[in-house]
């Protein structure tokens, strides 16, 4: 899909292939954004992986 609203977004994938949460996430990151390097809330729910943020190292949660 290629339309995403902002709150359905739980983390980015940024260069170098770190996961990073919303919350660490540069303006510039979210800029610089494409639809590869978005992981969606939904996909938390429904998948069965855990994700951690590479800079706070914080559990991602939907
Ligand atoms: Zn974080």
């Amino acid at each position: 899909m290629g339309v995403y609203k902002l709150d359905e977004i739980a983390a980015i994938i940024v260069e170098g292939g770190n996961i990073v949460c919303i919350d660490c996430a540069t303006d510039e990151e979210m800029n610089a954004l494409t639809a590869e390097g978005i992981i969606e809330k939904s996909v938390l729910e429904n998948d069965d992986t855990i994700y951690f943020c590479d800079r706070c190292k914080k559990r991602i949660l939907a």
